[in-house]
């Protein structure tokens, strides 16, 4: 218990997610302390909305599995059977509910147990919300209640998540904290699928397998953030690959255009990158472009746009950056990349301090090339060579 990786935690988000899970625990516990056996009636209607979600949940999850796809986060389908309950199961079938996304964690056998733990309380205590809000005994459905429900169960969980992650690492962005549009937009899609299996539900317990192809929609739909991701970034380094680079620059330097915002552009290519390849292995020169990639987004603003150009070649929008703040950036990142090590394991598999790497920076800048993209690329590109042509390790504004 005390190497649990919660108690690594920063103490103020420690004690913030511990006291999350005790409010989820105890409501939980009242919940089932006072409410009354339920009827076979509603039994049933658990049954259903379960038996569906639960077949949707592992057939997606046994197709994605024989694709080789990677393990996606699947809290858009748990978020939905969840919200048919509130509309259509008593208290403390609702609870019971709840025991999909804790058997998921189970038997996904999640690295981070208490991370999923913590997401569980805070959609358990925005799930009960949001039954006190409706109604805890008859849950009233009517179309303004229950737009509003859906708006608290959303707004309250992700409310509830962002702060503990802030409280985690304080320089999270809020997209990190709170997610892109398009979890939004899943996020609602799948607490309207939800409440549509409720209503019918409520009706007839069997009619809950009509929503079953929307889910499996959702659950295939869900994989959108991740595929979005994995087209814009670079797999070894993670920063955005050149095309999305690219249309993310070219959008900053149209508004720069529209402000006379001064701009610069750095393009840096690391000096005899081939001899690391062939002197310590290709395993030892991918460690090495990763550590430069953090490297490099530790050193520039948070603003500044970092792209993997080409193979050891990177490239950098500076906006808002003067000639002379250009050039010291690109001096402080050529200075910090001559004193990186990189822990990584030589072709004899023993472990190896990777050091001396150097780079050569060249630097353009609209000052003097203007605000189309493809003018700086080639001027940083012949101040790059230049740099190269002056024996490397410098940085050369065009
Ligand atoms: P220079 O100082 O003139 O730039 O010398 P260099 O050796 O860095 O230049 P060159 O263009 O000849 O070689 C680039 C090397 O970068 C060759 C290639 O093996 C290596 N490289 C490119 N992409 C990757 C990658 O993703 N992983 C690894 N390990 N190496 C890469
Ligand atoms: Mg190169
Ligand atoms: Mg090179």
């Amino acid at each position: 218990m005390r190497d649990w990786p919660i108690w690594t935690l920063r103490r103020p988000a420690l004690c913030y997610w511990i006291l999350v899970d005790v409010a989820a625990l105890a409501t939980v516990t009242w919940t089932i302390i006072s409410s009354d056996t339920p009827l076979p009636s509603e039994v049933a209607r658990f049954a259903a909305i379960a038996g569906t979600a639960g077949a949707v949940i592992i057939g997606s999850s046994i197709y994605s599995h024989r694709l080789g796809e990677t393990e996606r986060n699947p809290w858009a389908a748990h978020l939905s059977y969840l919200t048919a309950g509130v509309l259509a199961l008593p208290p403390n079938l609702l609870v019971l509910l709840l025991f999909g996304p804790a058997l998921h964690c189970l038997l996904a056998q999640r690295p981070e147990t208490y991370r999923w733990v913590y997401t569980l309380s805070a959609t358990a205590l925005s799930v009960f919300a949001t039954r006190y809000l409706l109604g805890w005994t008859d849950p009233h459905a009517s179309l303004v209640l229950m737009v509003g429900g859906a708006v608290v169960l959303l707004a309250l969980r992700a409310a509830l998540i962002a702060f503990g992650l802030k409280l985690r690492n304080p320089a999270a962005t809020f997209e990190e904290n709170v997610g892109e549009p398009i979890d939004v937009i899943l996020g609602v899609v799948a607490v309207s699928i939800g409440g549509l299996m409720g209503c019918v539900a409520q009706t007839n317990a069997i009619h809950a397998l009509i929503a079953g192809p929307s889910l499996a929609l959702l659950e295939r739909a869900a994989q959108l953030p991740q595929w979005r991701r994995s087209a814009q970034h670079d797999a070894k380094t993670g920063l955005a690959n050149a095309v999305h680079w690219d249309s993310r620059a070219r959008y900053e330097l149209t508004k720069g255009a529209d402000r006379t915002r001064p701009m610069a552009v750095m393009l840096l290519d690391l000096d005899h990158f081939k001899r690391v390849n062939d002197e310590v292995g290709h395993l030892a020169g991918d460690a090495a472009l990763a550590a430069i990639s953090l490297l490099l987004r530790g050193t520039v603003r948070r603003g500044d746009l970092v792209g993997r150009f080409g193979g050891e070649e990177f490239v950098v929008l500076l906006p808002d950056a003067t000639p002379d703040v250009a050039e010291s950036v690109a001096e402080r990142v050529r200075k910090a990349v001559a004193d990186l090590t990189v822990p990584t394991m030589a072709t004899d598999g023993k472990p190896h301090e990777l050091c001396g790497l150097t780079v050569s920076i060249g630097v353009a800048t609209t000052t003097r090339f203007g605000y189309e993209l493809p003018d700086l690329l080639v001027a940083a590109d012949a101040a790059l060579l230049a740099a190269k042509a002056y024996g490397r390790n410098l940085v050369s504004m065009a």
